[in-house]
């Protein structure tokens, strides 16, 4: 698993971010996939305001208390939306590019991969939002991305995450379900991003069902709760350490 940050060459969705913040307008950063057609990440999105979040980011962030860690901050709009209710966050990423807007917009922001054991504090939420399971990468990594987590949560705290079942994607119309299961997870992806000649390394992402979620974290000892459901096989999650 990749413990480092992004090298500022290849460091697409930084860039872009960057460019956005710096001018107010980015060029397309595009995403491609060996699962899914081409796609495009707006890059507006990323600034959105506490306003703009889906229901669940909002739940999220009235449910954050304590200190905060905020796991791949990027442009830092949840930090930022946390600072506006009086609560203190810090703010991770691997994109030095990200980094270096989230430092100019006032948040606390460090460079820092949430795998890498040398980043160490106490924490009484860790968020990790916008696919936030996307980190783990793949299956195979929840065990090392669960103790990091007791490693990081201070007594009584939380992680509080979103994903989504990608089921969907494999259902039939009537309901059965085409999955292979012998072949890896269905959730488990693969992406690539390019923003102008700036093409970044492929990189694991990870949608978890809340069922394989719960049955992964049980093993480790931690409890998972799904909060709320949002509009399209989405869910908030609470894990905490049983
Ligand atoms: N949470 C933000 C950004 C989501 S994009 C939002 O909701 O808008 C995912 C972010 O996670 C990217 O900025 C990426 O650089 C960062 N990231 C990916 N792997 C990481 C890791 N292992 N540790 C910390 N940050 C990571």
């Amino acid at each position: 698993m990749n413990k480092h940050w992004l090298h500022a060459d290849k460091d697409p969705m930084g860039r872009a971010i960057h460019d956005y913040y710096t001018t107010g307008r980015a060029e397309r950063l595009r995403v491609f996939s060996s699962q899914f057609d081409e796609d495009e990440l707006p890059v507006g999105e990323l600034f959105r305001t506490f306003q703009q979040m889906p229901l669940l980011e909002q739940t999220a962030l009235r449910l954050a208390k304590g200190r905060i860690l905020d796991v791949g901050a990027g442009s830092g709009c949840h930090s930022l939306a946390l600072r506006d209710m009086q609560k203190e966050a810090l703010a991770i990423d691997i994109s030095p590019w990200s980094v270096e807007v989230m430092q100019k917009r006032g948040v606390n922001a460090h460079l820092a991969n949430v795998f890498d054991e040398r980043f160490t504090g106490q924490f009484d939420t860790i968020l990790m939002l916008m696919n936030g399971s996307g980190i783990i990468g793949k299956l195979k990594n929840m065990p090392a991305f669960l103790t990091r987590a007791k490693q990081l949560l201070a007594p009584g705290g939380c992680v509080l995450m979103d994903s989504s079942d990608l089921r969907y994607l494999y259902e039939d119309e009537d309901g059965s379900f085409l999955i292979d299961l012998a072949a890896d997870y269905y959730g488990e992806v693969d992406f690539q991003m390019q923003y102008g000649k700036v093409k970044g390394e492929p990189f694991d992402w990870l949608y978890i069902d809340s069922d394989t979620l719960s049955a992964y974290a049980a093993q480790y000892g931690f409890r998972v709760e799904k909060l709320q459901e949002g509009e399209h096989y989405d869910y908030l999650a609470r894990l905490s350490v049983k």
